[in-house]
């Protein structure tokens, strides 16, 4: 603890470990909301802050994360994760904000592990599953490696309550396990469901569903 330059008499922690925070949970369970709303509170502290989100995701706009509710915060859009490394490495960060994590390559797991042990407070948002109901690409790791975890759900489009699952919608009807990721030609939506009305049909058992724990 040092006496703060900003704030004169009072005592700011200075971060001398990193750490690792990972917000989860389905489509719309208020996960950007989440990660906008730390990192604004990171600002006001006087620390400084960057923040990422993969260019796939340009659901309201390229250069910033943007919840469902219309809040907003600038963002860098990057395809690589190693970019965070080349933006960081410029130096002047202190806290580090990812949206839409699960989008990014394996390698993201190194770039994060490489940020936390230099110091940086790093805070990832991300689906935990995929629409098929499996764990999301780098988002396992993440979650172990995590100093804390925060599961949000968001409600049930069908009935209310509680929603873990993020329900993919093809011309209106439930996905099938089987539907390829991109579908030329097809209206594509999503819903946030809860276990009873998450619908999907062709699921493999679970040995074949989750085989790479064989
Ligand atoms: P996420 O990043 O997890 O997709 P957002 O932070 O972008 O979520 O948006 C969360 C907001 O979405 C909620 O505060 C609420 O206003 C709105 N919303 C819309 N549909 C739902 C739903 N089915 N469940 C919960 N919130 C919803
Ligand atoms: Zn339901």
């Amino acid at each position: 603890m040092t006496a703060s330059k900003e704030f004169p008499g009072a005592v700011q922690e200075v971060l001398t470990t990193g750490k690792l925070e990972i917000i989860c949970g389905p489509m719309f369970s208020g996960k950007s909301e989440e990660l906008i709303r730390r990192l604004r509170r990171a600002i006001i502290a006087k620390q400084r802050v960057m923040t990422f989100k993969h260019a796939l995701d340009n659901r309201f706009s390229f250069d910033c994360v943007a919840s469902h509710t219309g809040d907003k915060i600038d963002a860098q859009a990057i395809d690589t994760p190693e970019r965070i490394l080349e933006f960081v490495k410029k130096g002047g960060v202190d806290v580090i904000g990812i949206d839409e994590v699960q989008f990014f390559a394996n390698s993201v797991v190194y770039v994060i592990d490489e940020l936390v042990h230099s110091g940086k407070r790093v805070i990832a948002a991300g689906l935990d599953l995929d629409f098929k109901g499996i764990p999301f690409g780098p988002m396992p790791t993440l979650l172990t490696l995590a100093d804390e975890v925060m599961k949000l759900k968001a409600i049930c489009a069908i009935c209310g309550k509680d929603a873990p699952f993020s329900q993919r919608l093809i011309d209106g009807k439930p996905a099938k396990y089987t539907d390829p990721i991109i579908l030329i030609g097809a209206q594509e939506s999503y819903q946030a469901r809860c276990r009873t009305c998450y619908t999907i049909e062709q699921v493999p058992p679970a040995i074949q569903k989750f085989s790479w724990l064989q």
